[in-house]
C-alpha cells in the first residue's frame, strides 16, 4: 500500500469540495463528501436522488458538477490533473454525446461546459465555499450533505 502525501489529500479535498459546492449551488442534493481513499478512488462526492421540480438543464448541470472537481483541483495546484479526473471526464463525454451529433459538436460542448464551470468557480464567494469545505474535509475526512448545505448558507450573502 502506498502512503499518500498531505499534498495529495489536499488536492483530493479541493476536487471533491468543488463537486459538492457546485452541486449544491446548482440545486442538486449531496449525500456525503469524503476524502477517504479506497482501491477504486481517492475520494467521493455522493449525490442523492433529486426531489422536486425538474431542473431546467439537467444534462448541463451534471456536466458542470463533473467538471468542478478537475477545475477546483487545478485552481489549487496550478495544473489540470486529467488522469485523476478520468471517471468525471468519461461521464462528461457521455453527457455531451446526448447533445452533440458530430464529434466536433461534442468537443465544442465539452469546452463550453468547462468554460462555464471555470466561470462559476472564479466567483470569489463560491471559491471561499470550496476552500472552507476542502479544509473541513482534510480534518474530518467525511462530511454529510447537510453539513455542505449549512456551510453554503452560512457563506451566502443574504
Ligand atoms: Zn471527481
Amino acid at each position: 500500500m502506498t502512503t499518500e502525501s498531505d499534498d495529495d489529500v489536499l488536492a483530493t479535498a479541493y476536487h471533491e469540495a468543488g463537486h459538492a459546492i457546485v452541486a449544491i449551488l446548482l440545486g442538486r442534493p449531496v449525500e456525503k463528501v469524503s476524502v477517504v481513499r479506497n482501491s477504486m478512488r481517492l475520494g467521493v462526492c455522493q449525490m442523492s436522488k433529486r426531489k422536486g421540480a425538474p431542473i431546467q438543464d439537467e444534462v448541463e448541470t451534471l456536466a458542470l458538477i463533473h467538471f468542478a472537481g478537475l477545475i477546483s483541483e487545478a485552481k489549487l495546484t496550478g495544473k489540470h490533473n486529467w488522469g485523476g479526473a478520468q471517471q468525471d471526464l468519461i461521464q462528461i463525454r457521455q453527457l455531451a454525446r446526448y447533445r452533440g451529433s458530430s464529434e466536433k459538436q461534442v468537443e465544442r460542448l465539452q469546452r463550453r461546459w468547462m468554460d462555464k464551470t471555470e466561470y462559476l468557480l472564479s466567483d470569489d464567494q463560491t471559491w471561499i465555499m470550496v476552500e472552507r469545505l476542502a479544509k473541513e474535509l482534510v480534518e474530518r475526512k467525511t462530511v454529510s450533505g447537510r453539513f455542505v448545505v449549512h456551510l453554503v448558507e452560512q457563506l451566502s450573502p443574504d
